[in-house]
């Protein structure tokens, strides 16, 4: 059998990781800036983590959710204290669409509306309703009728009060949005956004998935603005490569038994990996760590001539260039053995684990001046 050919490939085969370093199968070994898209944010193998990990798998990997799993209260008070969100609820999930597609159902379940404002260049998942609200049409199907939603331009905050109502199910939006290019969303934006949904019943929705867990330089991205979304969604960062994601909920939200539910979501080894990454992320200061890095990184390419702009904060950075990057990327690669990833054709998106050192900074950025 072959497989459904649906990925376009970087011609790299990792076959062992450790930190922020990969190996090919001839045993090359690369400084990785993807983070398996955003999804490594202790760092690859951490050994707390392979340590809890391998605990949990040896005792109990799963069960189901109709029996008492104390490690999902353990992962979510750890998560409350961590963020700073100790009011808000958690339901888990396994995967970034899953936790879209469970914050649009339950906002319609809440105020029994269908009408959902998204923005221009969104990503948010690839399963029905996640679909529906990213700005991608070549990737949404007959099924995955959008009509119900409406695009806005992003950052754009006349656009937000003049498009939210009284139909209006949820606004979801991307703290930073990643697929789309590393653009930061304006405080003045996120504040706009609070205000009409609160003017109109409408739930805010903050999208978390590529740029929350620390990513930013702080544990979510719209703490920088002070605004509080109704529902987060967050996957990727959770699990450091263990699929697991989640939403957290505002206590405004009433739970019903069956309203929302999954099979493998917070089983035992998710929560196992979850509260480990929590634990590491604490203890090694992680997102101090992604804010001084990040900044040092942000402040030293914009200091460098021949680039369009550069954007971002924390870890979650894109370099623009007028050139398409490609021959770039394949040079860092193969020349300096340095893995990036990309967004779009002109953009060069880091992504590294949290715990990225300032000397692997200082490597990329030496690497990266000689071919502008
Ligand atoms: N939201 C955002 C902002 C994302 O970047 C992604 C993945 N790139 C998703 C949702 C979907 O996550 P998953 O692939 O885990 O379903």
């Amino acid at each position: 059998m072959k497989l459904f050919d649906v990925y376009p490939i970087n011609h790299i085969e990792p076959v062992k990781a450790l930190g922020t370093t990969i190996w090919d199968k001839e045993g090359q070994e690369y400084l990785d800036l993807y983070g398996g898209h955003a999804v490594i944010s202790i760092g690859h193998s951490h050994p707390y983590y392979v340590q809890k990990v391998s605990d949990q798998l040896s005792k109990l990997a799963f069960y189901s959710n109709s029996v008492e799993i104390p490690l999902q209260q353990e992962l979510a008070e750890k998560l409350g204290k961590t963020a700073g969100l100790e009011d808000f609820r958690l339901f888990l999930v396994n995967s970034g669409a899953e936790a879209n597609e469970n914050a649009l159902k339950l906002a319609s379940f809440h105020n029994g509306r269908k009408k959902v404002i998204a923005f221009k260049k969104a990503f948010h998942g690839r399963t029905s309703a996640a679909v529906a609200v990213t700005d991608n049409p070549s990737i949404r199907a007959a099924l995955n009728f959008a009509e119900h939603v409406e695009f806005l331009p992003f950052n754009d905050v006349e656009a937000v009060k003049a498009a939210v109502n009284e139909e209006t199910c949820a606004v979801i939006v991307e703290g930073i949005q990643g697929v789309g290019g590393i653009q930061v969303a304006t405080d003045e934006f996120l504040k706009t956004i609070r205000e009409a949904c609160d003017a109109h019943g409408a739930v805010m929705i903050h999208d978390s998935v590529q740029c929350g867990y620390g990513r930013s330089g702080k544990f979510f991205s719209f703490q920088y603005s002070g605004v509080q979304p109704d529902i987060v969604s967050m996957a990727k960062g959770m699990g450091n490569g263990f699929p697991i994601g989640g939403i957290l909920i505002s206590p405004k939200f009433e739970s019903k038994h069956g309203m929302l539910g999954t099979t493998f979501g917070g089983n035992h080894l998710a929560c196992a990996a979850g509260i480990a990454v929590l634990d590491v992320i604490n203890e090694e200061k992680l997102v101090e760590n992604a804010s001084n890095v990040g900044s040092f990184l942000l402040d030293e390419l914009k200091k460098m001539s021949n680039i369009k702009e550069v954007r971002g904060r924390g870890l979650m950075i894109g370099i623009e260039l007028e050139q398409a990057v490609g021959p770039i990327r394949k040079a860092l690669l193969e020349q300096d053995h340095i893995f990036t990833g990309v967004a779009g054709a002109h953009i060069i998106r880091l992504l590294p684990s949290l715990a990225l050192k300032k000397a692997d900074a200082e490597r990329f950025l030496e690497s990266f001046s000689k071919y502008l």
